[in-house]
Formats: C-alpha cells, structure tokens, sequence
C-alpha cells in the first residue's frame, strides 16, 4: 500500500472531504494540505494541471497523481477490489455496516454465496465511532473501527466476498432474479437481496466539523451522551429531534445551548413548552454555527453567527450535538418497485399498509421484506429502526434467517 499520499484541497471542497472520507474510512494514512494557506502548494497544483487550480489533486508515492477522482478511481489505484469474479450469487448485500455485515456472517455459515458491495469503509457508520460503548461483550468498550475489522473478518472466514467503492446506483427484479446495477455500469444477480445502505447523518458543513467528529462533535446521544455526565453541551437543530435530544441530554449534561438557525422551534406547542420551560436549556434563536475550532485534537469551541444582527460570538460547550436530520441512503431505488415512506426510509413487513399504493397481490411480506419479494431491508434505512450497531446488527441477523427461508422455498 502506498504510504506517501498528500491529499490538496481546500477545506470547503466536498470533493476533498469524500477523498479524504475515503482514505480515512479505509485507515489509509495521507497528508492534507489547505491550498488555500499554502502559496507553494497552490503553485504546486497548478503545475500539474496545466496552470488550473483543481481540487482535490492526490499525489502518491510513485509519483503519479489523480485528479477530483471517484471512489472507484481511488480504490483502483490503491488496488482493493472494485469488480468481483462472480455474476451471480445466492445473496447479494448493499451496505457494509453492522446489518450488512451481520447478515453476510449468518447467510455464508448457512453456507449460500454471498457478495456484499460497498461504496465506502467495510463497517459503515460504526467506523466512525471513536469509542463504541454499548455494543454488549465489550466491558470497557471497543473502538467503531477495530469493531469493523473484527466482523469483516469474522465474514471473509466463511467465504463472504467483497466489492468494494462501488456505488449501487439501481435495482430490478426480473424472472424471479434480482439484479443490482453498480456505478461502472455492471450488474450483479442473486436470488435473494438484502439493502443495508443505512441513512447519513445532515452535516453543517461548516470547518472543523470533519475533523472533530467523536472529539467534541457528535449525532447520536444514546451513544454519546453519557460522556457528558456533569458537563455543559450545545445541541444544534430547531426540530423534534434536537428538542427532544437536549431535553434526554439532561439525562447526564448540567447545560444545554440549543442553537436554532430560525426565530422559533419547528415543534409542536407541547415540545415548545417543555423546552422553553426548562431552566437548564438557553436557546439562541436566529444562530448560525459558523466554524468549530479544536485544539489537541478536540473540540474547544464553536463559533456562531446572530442571523439578524451579524454579531460574532465563541461558545465553549464541552460537547456539541448536531441534529439536523437524516438522510436515508436510497436514491438509488427510484425506479424500483421498492416502497419507501415520505423521508424516504424503506417500508417493510406490516408498514407497508401503511403506502397508498401497496397491493397486496399475493405477496405476503415477512417483517424484513420489502414490496419486492425477495428484496429483504435491516438497519437504519428501514422505517422505524432504532439507528443503532446493536439493533442493526440484530436486524441483520434477523434478515438472514428470513431469507434463508426464502431461499429454501424458492
Ligand atoms: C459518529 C457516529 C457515532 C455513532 N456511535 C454509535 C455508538 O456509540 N453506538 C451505537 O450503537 N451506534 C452508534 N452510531 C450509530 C450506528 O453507527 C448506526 O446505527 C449503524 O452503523 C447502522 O448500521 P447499518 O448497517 O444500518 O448502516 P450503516 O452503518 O450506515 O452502513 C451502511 C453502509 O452502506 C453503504 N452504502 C450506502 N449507500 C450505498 C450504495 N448506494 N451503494 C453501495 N454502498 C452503499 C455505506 O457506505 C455504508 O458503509 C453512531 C453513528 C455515527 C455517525
């Protein structure tokens, strides 16, 4: 593996956050230089790119250099695996993250063929969990990613095969097969499938956040929240999610700011009340978080904005908490019979009558289908789970079970 990769960019780029995403995703060490604080640098990538200043430029050790590249661009250069030898497989799994996984293990022991695909870090979501505390079996708990590491080898000790930065980007169901269409135009069949893409977390975008993400920077109190027992925290959102999350944080913080980029919370007058009645909540209306700044490598403050009056300020919670929402990672079944809910989680088992257009049509789904038979779903990207490893791990499991039944009877 190539250890000389220097990632240029600028700290605004998404591109260069993907690339820098993915290096570190994949524990590939690299080192980052802002352009925009480095005159010889900026010289430097214009020189390579016929005087324009493109980013991200990523320069290797060999001395070649790839320019605002893919996943799959990286991917090949690095040499993982991004085409697999087999078309067609008794199980195909989209997602890689604790129910993806989880399923693969339980579906390969059984003894059936399985491709899992992913477009980014083999563990999903886990992996960027500094310290996974609640995950049962670990008594002084287990960083997200050797957690991922253990389960991927856990899974390639039965068999399972990996095919890696590849985005799924569709799906069909023909003469009782399922096909998946990846982002290099190749398609992959199995009998049974399984969607495990989970759902992102909304990011500010703002500098800093990146970089402080499990260090002071944090989307979920059920799992962090307890490392702030007796410490003042800032909550970031105006909806149910960061009311009722500043409220559960109360559970172990001392303070919450709330800080709410419009002039009233999107909640219903009852959460409102709740809220704004609670001595240990200030909420800052009309703020914006501008920048997070750190210093050892944590969060030591987070630099907001007053909307109306353009006042400048620096708070200095010990934690902040961003809810913003979440985005479910199922674009790619748009022109899929798979039937999602109005935020677009997928429906499964009995949720499905809750869709205007479900028929039944004979097909009974089990708690894990999907309106697709056969197309089974398990983690946080199915309406109602809980969006944590344990319970993705445990729907994983669940999947797997259900679709060796299918497998069985088909
Ligand atoms: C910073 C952070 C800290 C957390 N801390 C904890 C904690 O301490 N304890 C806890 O229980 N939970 C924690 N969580 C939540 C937990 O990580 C998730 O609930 C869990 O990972 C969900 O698992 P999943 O398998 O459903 O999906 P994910 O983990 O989201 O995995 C989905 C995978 O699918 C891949 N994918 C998505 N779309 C496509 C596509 N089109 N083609 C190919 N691949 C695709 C993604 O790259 C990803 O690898 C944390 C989450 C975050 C973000």
């Amino acid at each position: 593996m190539d250890t000389n990769i220097t990632v240029y960019g600028a700290y605004w780029c998404p591109d260069c956050r993907q690339s820098k995403r993915f290096l570190s995703e994949h524990q590939i060490a690299y080192e980052w230089v802002d352009i925009e604080q480095d005159e010889l640098a900026q010289i430097y990538v214009e020189k390579l790119n016929d005087g324009k200043r493109i980013i991200p430029t990523i320069t290797f050790g060999d001395g070649s250099f790839l320019v605002e590249p893919s996943n799959a661009e990286l991917a090949k250069k690095l040499g993982l695996a991004t085409k697999d030898p087999h078309d067609f497989h008794e199980v195909t799994i989209i997602g890689a993250g604790p129910a993806g996984l989880t399923s693969a293990i339980y579906n390969a022991r059984d003894g059936f063929s399985v491709m899992v695909v992913d477009e980014g870090a083999l563990g999903g979501q886990a992996t960027t969990t500094e310290n996974l505390d609640n995950y049962p079996g670990f008594p002084d708990g287990i960083s997200g990613s050797e957690w991922s590491q253990r389960v991927v080898e856990q899974a390639e000790r039965f068999g399972v095969e990996f095919l890696r930065a590849q985005t799924v980007v569709g799906l069909r169901r023909e003469h009782n097969g399922i096909w998946i269409k990846t982002g290099d135009g190749h398609e992959y069949g199995s009998c049974a499938l399984l969607i495990a893409t989970g759902a992102d977390y909304r990011r500010l975008g703002v500098e800093g956040e990146e970089d402080y993400i499990g260090a002071g920077v944090h989307f979920c109190s059920t799992c962090d929240g307890p490392f702030y027992k007796n410490r003042n925290v800032a909550v970031v959102g105006g909806g149910y999610s960061a009311a009722e999350e500043a409220l559960g944080l109360l559970r172990f913080a001392n303070h919450v700011d709330l800080l709410v980029r419009s002039d009233h919370l999107k909640v219903s007058k009852l959460v409102a009340d709740q809220v704004t009645e609670t001595e240990q909540i200030t909420i800052r209306y009309n703020t914006a978080v501008t920048k997070l700044v750190g210093s050892d490598g944590r969060l030591s403050g987070v630099q907001i904005e007053n909307k109306e009056t353009g006042e400048a300020e620096v708070l200095t919670p010990d934690g902040v908490f961003v809810f913003i929402g979440q985005q479910p990672n199922t674009g790619f079944l748009k022109d899929s019979s798979v039937l999602l809910d109005d935020y677009g989680f997928i429906l499964t088992g009995h949720n499905l009558s809750q869709h205007s257009e479900w028929q039944r049509s004979g097909h009974e789904p089990e708690i894990l289908e999907t309106s697709v038979p056969g197309v089974f779903a398990a983690g946080d990207v199915r309406v109602g789970s809980t969006k944590q490893v344990t319970s993705a791990a445990g729907e994983g499991a669940t999947a797997a079970l259900l679709m060796r039944d299918h497998l069985n009877r088909t």
